[in-house]
């Protein structure tokens, strides 16, 4: 069913909340045992939202089930992003984004497996790792692997909140095969966000239909004083689309893929121009990792297990005791990144690696700032695979692994909404083909992407 029928029921008295939550945390333990989607599901904290719901069936998503992105804060509820490090950190607050959804009758059942901090394309960098509904061999896309794989096999009515700071929610909705939107830079509040790199982070939605998400977007959306970065401005309005411009380079990708996009594109009668995006194209990965890491590096200075999450018996100098901690706290792609990250920032390197990066990334935002003068979309394929085997992506280097991310760290980079929707299928998995819109220009994304998904 879909959100809006559900919440019509849900006022008609027509659903047992109760009954409705109870099903879709079976469903969702029962689905765990396999595929690895939660790293929590908070069963007696959604039962008692829910108890309390069906008594007072007011708010807008009344009794909707929500998944949370484990870097999401929820509280009282473990939320570790994907990390050992935060093992066993419940925050004493509410994202504002949960609370907004709480406020509003929503019920969170569960924290959905990622990446360690985000740090990944495929979700394989963490302890907990989800499997693609459609091919249990493959990864469901990162870092929010388990919010895309939910999305896409719950029987349920639901939408789940995740993150992307370069990819991570259009990656994982396009191997999973569900709707995967990420906001402009400052749309929605970052509050309670468990941050990897802040100038890119954002929150953003992943759901089986443009609708549901949308619903869920109306709710979370707007400003907030508790972000400092939070934008204190609405959308624009919808003017119409007058042209769509394909990127050529992001063409270059398997054959079967881009027949798929070029297909769809020609049956939804939407006309559209070839158009080049070339300092992106080249620069975009290398700057994105820079800016990325730099940031994350210094992110994660605060986890030293004294103030957060895991702790050891105190033993040895400062230094040792925080080294400890963190060597069995990190992965080994969190740590591949603090020392990239901190390399980036360190005098003597800092004007060649992170300074340059952000020259970089000025001119890449003028370069999709001056296409949309000319055009009111961009599209591409979301990635350049469909979703690959677990043993592919062992063999991968970590250059190679990063380079996953071309077609995705664009937008990211420059701050732009931008949408996944399903396309169809490549050797029976799925693809997603990405709209790109100019700065808070969502409502479009929105329309374009219903034609498309008809
Ligand atoms: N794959 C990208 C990275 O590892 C993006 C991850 C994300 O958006 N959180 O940085």
């Amino acid at each position: 069913m879909d959100v809006k029928t559900f919440l019509q029921e849900v006022k008609n008295n027509k659903i047992s909340i109760e009954k409705n939550t109870k099903d879709i945390l079976d469903e969702a333990e029962r689905l765990n045992k396999k595929q690895n989607f939660f790293n929590t599901i908070c069963k007696d904290f959604a039962l008692k939202q829910a108890g309390f719901i069906e008594k007072n069936r007011k708010g807008k998503v009344a009794g909707l089930p929500i998944t949370v992105k484990d870097c999401i804060c929820v509280k009282g509820v473990e939320s570790r992003a994907g990390s050992r490090i935060l093992k066993g950190y419940k925050p004493t607050f509410n994202a504002t984004v949960v609370q907004r959804l709480v406020d509003e009758g929503a019920i969170i059942i569960g924290k959905t497996s990622q990446d360690e901090f985000g740090f990944g394309s495929f979700s394989t960098n963490t302890d907990n790792i989800p499997k693609n509904p459609y091919d249990e061999a493959r990864s469901c896309g990162g870092s929010s692997g388990g919010a895309g794989g939910f999305s896409a096999v719950t029987q349920y009515t639901h939408v789940a909140l995740a993150e992307s700071t370069g990819g991570s929610i259009v990656n994982p909705a396009s191997f999973c095969g569900v709707v995967g939107f990420c906001p402009t830079y400052g749309v929605i509040s970052r509050y309670g966000l468990i941050d990897y790199a802040n100038s890119l982070d954002k929150i953003g939605l992943i759901g089986k239909t443009i609708e549901d998400v949308k619903i869920v977007f109306d709710v979370i959306k707007g400003h907030d004083k508790k972000d400092a970065t939070s934008l204190d401005k609405g959308l624009n309005k919808d003017n119409g689309t007058k042209k769509i411009g394909v990127i050529k380079e992001s063409l270059n990708v398997d054959a079967k893929i881009k027949d798929l996009i070029l297909k769809k594109l020609n049956e939804s009668k939407i006309p559209y121009d070839y158009i080049s995006l070339p300092l992106t194209e080249r620069y975009g990965v290398a700057c994105y990792y820079l800016i990325a890491m730099s940031e994350a590096s210094t992110n994660l200075a605060k986890f030293c297990g004294l103030r957060y999450g895991f702790e050891k018996e105190i033993s040895g100098d400062f230094n040792e005791y925080f080294s400890s901690v963190r060597g069995e706290g990190f992965g080994k792609e969190a740590k591949r990144r603090i020392i990239l990250g901190t390399f980036a920032r360190m005098a003597g390197f800092r004007d060649a690696y992170y300074l340059k990066a952000m020259k970089v990334r000025t001119r890449i935002i003028n370069e999709y700032k001056t296409l949309f003068k000319k055009y009111d979309l961009l599209v591409s394929p979301t990635m350049p695979i469909i979703a690959p085997r677990f043993d592919e992506i062992e063999r991968l280097t970590p250059a190679e692994n990063y380079m996953m991310d071309v077609l995705t760290v664009g937008p990211n980079l420059a701050g732009l909404p931008h949408i996944s929707i399903n396309t169809g299928f490549v050797e029976k998995m799925p693809v997603g083909i990405m709209f790109i819109a100019d700065h808070l220009n969502e409502e479009k994304l929105f329309r374009i992407g219903a034609m498309v998904e008809k």
